[in-house]
C-alpha cells in the first residue's frame, strides 16, 4: 500500500550503515511502488558534496549493496535517484541547518534518521528543535547503541525528551523488522496450539543462539569498549527473550507490546558467576585474534558470551533461558529453540530413546520455523520412533516472493513513515535492560574476571556446553 509523500532525512546519509541498509532499503520500497511521487530523500553529513554527487554515490551503493534483488529494473535507479539530494551539515555547528530546514514541506511525516555515533543524537535533536524542524509531524530514527550503561542511557532519554515526545522517537533493532519475529508472535497469538502449552509445566527450557563468523572487523575501537554483552545481549537477544516470554498484549498495538515485553525485563533474576561464561576468540593461522583485532593486548572484553537466566515470574518459574551470542563462530545463525519436556511415561518398550518436541524459530539463514515431532520409524521393525522436523522455511511455504519479502530495514523505516511504534523499543524498555545488565557487567569486573580463549571456528568456549551439561541438556546443534 502507498504512502503519502514524505521527507526522510539520513544524518550520516554518507556513512556505513546509509549505503549498506538504509539507502538500499528505500530504493526497494520504491520499487515496490510504496513512494508515491513527490518523496524525498536527503542525505545530510559532513562530506562536503552536491545533490548530482549524491545522486551518483547512491546509485554505487545500490549496485554494491542492492545487487541479487529482483524486482528492480536498471532504469528505476535513475527515477529514484530524482527523489535524492545531499546537504552538507555538521551536527555540532550551524552549517547547512538553514539549507536543510528550507528542504521540509510543510504538514508531511518528518523523519529524521540518526545514522550517526551516538555521541551526536543530543546535538542532532537540539538542531532540529532550534531550525524548527522538531514539530508534531517530526519522527526521529535512532540506531544503537543507545547508551552504554543505565546513566548514559537516561541521559539520551532525557535529552531527547526535551525536545520529542515519546511518540516521536523511534529507537530501532533491527532484529524486531525480521520477518520470522514477527511470525512467533503470529505463531503465539494467532493460534490455539501453542499457547496453552507455553510455560514452565510443559517447557522445558529455552535457547537463544545468535552466531556469527565474522570478527570485530573494522569496529574494533567501539567493540573493545562494548562487548558481546553491551552489542548484543542488551538489546538483540534481550528483544528475543522478551517475544518468548511476555504475556499475550490485549491487542497489538505499540504501547500493550511493549508494557509486556517491559514485565519480562523486570522479571529477569540475577545472573550468578556461575551461569555466566565469557570467551575471547583466538588467532588462527589465517586470521588475526581478537587482541590482535582491537590493537589492546591487555583487553578483557568478551567476544563471546552464554548465560542461564530465569524469568521469574507465575509462566516461567523453573524454565531456564540459556543465551549465547559471539564471533567467530563455526556458523553465522540466529535461531530460539523451544524445547519441551518429555512425555511423562513410555509406552512403547521397544523404544528406550529420549523425545522432546522442539520448536525452532529461525532467523537466519532461511528464515523460518520447524517443529520437531515423534513419530514411529517407518518399515516393520516394531514400534521404535523417531524425530522429524515439521518444517516451515518461509520461502517454500509461501512461494518464491517470500525470500524477497522486505527485510528488516524496510519495514522499519515505513512503520516510522506510517507511525507505527510496535517495533521499536520504548525508553523505558531500554532503561529497563540496562538496570539488568549494569550489575551483571560491574560484578565480573569487580572480581576481574577474563574471558576465556576460544579457537576460530568453533562453538565458544567448552565450559559454555557445561553449563547445559550439567542439568542434562545441550545447545542445539546449529544446523
Ligand atoms: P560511519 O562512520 O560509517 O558514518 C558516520 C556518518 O556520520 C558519516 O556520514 C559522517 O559524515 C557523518 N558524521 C560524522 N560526524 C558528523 C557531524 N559532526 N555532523 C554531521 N554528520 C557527521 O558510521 P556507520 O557505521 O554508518 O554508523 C552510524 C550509526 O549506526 C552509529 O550509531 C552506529 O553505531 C550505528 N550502527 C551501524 C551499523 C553498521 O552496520 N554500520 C549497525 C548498527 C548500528
Amino acid at each position: 500500500i502507498p504512502v503519502d509523500p514524505f521527507d526522510l532525512v539520513i544524518f550520516g546519509g554518507t556513512g556505513d550503515l546509509a549505503r549498506r541498509k538504509i539507502l538500499p532499503a528505500l530504493f526497494r520500497r520504491f520499487c515496490a511502488g510504496q513512494m508515491e511521487e513527490g518523496t524525498r530523500i536527503i542525505g545530510a553529513a559532513r562530506s562536503q558534496m552536491d545533490d548530482v554527487e549524491y545522486r551518483a554515490f547512491v546509485a554505487e551503493a545500490l549496485l554494491e549493496f542492492n545487487s541479487g534483488h529482483s524486482g528492480c529494473e536498471p532504469g528505476t535507479i535513475k527515477r529514484f535517484q530524482k527523489t535524492l539530494s545531499y546537504v552538507t551539515l555538521d551536527a555540532r555547528g550551524e552549517e547547512g541547518w538553514d539549507a536543510l530546514a528550507a528542504k521540509m514541506h510543510p504538514g508531511r511525516v518528518r523523519a529524521f534518521y540518526f545514522s550517526v555515533g551516538p555521541s551526536l543524537f543530543s546535538d542532532l535533536a537540539q538542531r532540529l528543535h532550534q531550525y524548527g524542524m522538531a514539530d508534531h509531524d517530526a519522527r526521529i530514527v535512532v540506531e544503537k547503541p543507545f547508551g552504554r550503561d543505565l546513566a548514559t542511557a537516561q541521559a539520551l532519554n532525557r535529552s531527547l525528551a526535551e525536545h520529542f515526545d515519546e511518540s516521536q522517537i523511534y529507537r530501532i533493532d533491527h532484529y524486531l523488522g525480521k520477518e520470522t519475529v514477527q511470525n512467533l508472535m503470529a505463531l503465539r497469538f494467532g493460534n490455539m496450539l501453542f499457547e496453552p502449552l507455553w510455560n514452565s509445566r510443559y517447557v522445558d527450557h529455552i535457547q537463544i543462539t545468535v552466531a556469527e563468523t565474522v570478527g570485530v572487523g573494522g569496529r574494533g575501537e567501539y567493540y573493545d569498549r562494548a562487548g558481546a554483552m553491551r552489542d548484543m545481549v542488551q538489546n538483540h537477544l534481550m528483544q528475543l527473550l522478551c517475544l518468548i516470554a511476555m504475556e499475550p498484549p490485549a491487542k497489538f498495538d505499540p504501547d500493550a507490546v511493549r508494557d509486556e515485553k517491559l514485565k519480562v525485563i523486570r522479571a529477569l533474576g540475577e545472573v550468578g558467576r556461575d551461569d555466566l561464561v565469557r570467551g575471547q576468540y583466538l588467532a588462527d593461522h589465517e586470521k588475526p585474534g581478537y587482541l590482535e583485532h582491537v590493537e589492546n593486548p591487555d583487553s578483557i572484553t568478551e567476544s563471546f558470551i552464554a548465560m542461564k537466566l530465569n524469568v521469574i515470574n507465575w509462566r516461567w518459574a523453573g524454565t531456564p533461558f540459556y543465551l549465547r551470542t559471539g564471533k567467530r563462530l563455526s556458523d553465522r545463525a540466529s535461531e530460539i529453540a523451544v524445547v519441551f519436556k518429555e512425555a511423562p511415561h513410555n509406552i512403547f518398550t521397544e523404544d528406550t530413546g529420549r523425545h522432546r518436541n522442539i520448536l525452532t524459530i529461525r532467523l537466519q539463514p532461511n528464515e523460518g520455523i520447524d517443529l520437531d515431532v515423534t513419530i514411529k520409524e517407518p518399515g516393520p521393525g516394531g514400534m521404535r520412533l523417531v524425530d522429524v522436523p515439521l518444517d516451515m522455511t518461509f520461502s517454500e511455504a509461501l512461494g518464491p516472493d517470500a525470500d524477497d519479502a522486505a527485510d528488516a530495514y524496510e519495514r522499519l523505516i515505513m512503520d516510522v513513515v506510517r507511525g507505527n511504534q510496535t517495533l521499536f523499543m520504548r525508553g523505558d524498555e531500554v532503561e529497563a535492560a540496562w538496570a539488568w545488565t549494569d550489575p551483571i557487567i560491574a560484578s565480573w569486573e569487580a572480581r576481574g574476571d577474563k574471558p576465556i580463549p576460544y579457537a576460530t571456528g568453533s562453538f565458544g568456549p567448552e565450559d559454555a556446553l557445561a553449563l547445559l551439561h550439567r542439568s542434562g541438556r545441550k545447545w542445539r546443534e546449529i544446523r
